[in-house]
């Protein structure tokens, strides 16, 4: 089989040169993403595979691609708002995504930021780059198998999170109103306020939904304990960024870990010049006890290879008419 890969990325060449050689299909690969000027490249070729951000374009691209007898689309991310699902499924093409590559990557990121802001690190950069090397009292810190976590949205990456803590030794609570018999031997489920209010490490895993937007904000920083650290790994909306701000800046809480932010958008993943970072995003990152990291918790070896091989061998599953799990309802 013939498979044209758009958006290549360097990362990605190894893993997909290996699964065309173990497989013995024969790829093309693209570092220009699906559209007006690129669909033309996808002539002669079986199968489909994408990942851009950027639309693909009006109907002609998806009449152009069954015309050339393309019969899916699989894109190598979670997402798929950059493809017309009624066109598609006007023109036949089937649709497949990668919904889970690796919880792990996300888990591991949230969980190095807990016990980076545990163990003070930026606080014993800051003080060494200054010549101190004292050890004072207000750096004592805490060890894990002593805390509470608390996790609020118990799916594949909350899971994840929870098996890790649990395996430092912590006590584990979890929110969630879906129970899921899978995590019973690493989790307390509870309720919401009770997590909150309970958490030394309150870690954030559920999608940004109308009822989870702002799920932490105000009240909810009065509730928690004021040496609880707030770990965001999910989607910047669930926090209230001011809420945030005051709630560090009057010591309601200890500390944060942020992979995302509400407002994010307009510069992760970009490179931008001063005066076009928002002034939330530079009061957070002066703050010793805060850590942002622009939503990157998903990149790793794992997650990369696990996007090529999900996204190809579905290609090949839908050209060959069977079925895929990852199959888009249209
Ligand atoms: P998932 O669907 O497996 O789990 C989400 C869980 O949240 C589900 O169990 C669901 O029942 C629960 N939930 C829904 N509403 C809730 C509520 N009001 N309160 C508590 N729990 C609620 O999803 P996942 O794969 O674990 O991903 C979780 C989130 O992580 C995603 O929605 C995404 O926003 C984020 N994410 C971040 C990165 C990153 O790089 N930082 C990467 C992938 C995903």
């Amino acid at each position: 089989m013939k498979l044209i890969i758009y958006s290549v990325r360097e990362a990605e060449k190894p893993y997909i040169n290996a699964w065309a050689k173990e497989n013995g299909h024969e790829v093309e690969m693209v570092d220009k993403p699906l559209n007006a000027k690129t669909v033309k490249l996808a002539q002669g070729y079986d199968g489909v595979s994408i990942q851009q951000t950027a639309k693909l374009g009006d109907a002609k691209i998806y009449e152009e691609l069954a015309a050339m007898g393309i019969k899916q689309l699989s894109t190598r991310t979670v997402g798929v708002d950059m493809i017309n699902l009624d066109d598609c499924k006007a023109n036949d093409i089937v649709v497949t995504n990668v919904p889970v590559y690796s919880p792990r990557a996300i888990a591991e990121m949230g969980v190095t930021q807990a016990m980076y802001l545990l163990r003070r690190i930026a606080d014993f950069r800051e003080r060494m780059a200054h010549g101190d090397f004292r050890w004072s009292d207000d750096l004592i810190s805490n060890e894990i198998y002593n805390l509470t976590v608390g996790v609020i949205g118990l799916g594949n990456i909350g899971g994840a999170t929870a098996q890790i803590y649990k395996a430092l030794g912590a006590r584990v609570l979890a929110y969630d109103p879906f129970y899921n018999v899978e995590y019973e031997p690493y989790v307390e489920y509870t309720d919401f306020e009770t997590v909150v209010k309970s958490a030394d490490i309150l870690t954030l895993h559920t999608p940004l939904l109308p009822s989870t937007e702002n799920m932490i904000a105000a009240p909810q920083f009065k509730m928690m304990k004021n040496n609880a650290y707030l770990i965001n790994m999910a989607r910047g909306g669930l926090v209230n960024t001011s809420d945030l701000i005051d709630a560090l800046e009057n010591h309601e809480i200890a500390g944060a870990g942020l992979d995302t932010l509400a407002d994010e958008t307009t510069f992760f993943s970009k490179q931008v010049s001063p005066d076009k970072i928002p002034a939330d995003y530079k009061k957070l990152a002066a703050m010793p006890n805060v850590l942002v990291t622009p939503h990157i918790a998903f990149l790793t070896q794992t997650s990369i290879r696990n996007m090529v091989e999900i996204s190809l061998n579905d290609v090949v599953a839908v050209v060959e008419g069977k079925h895929s799990r990852n199959e888009i309802r249209m």
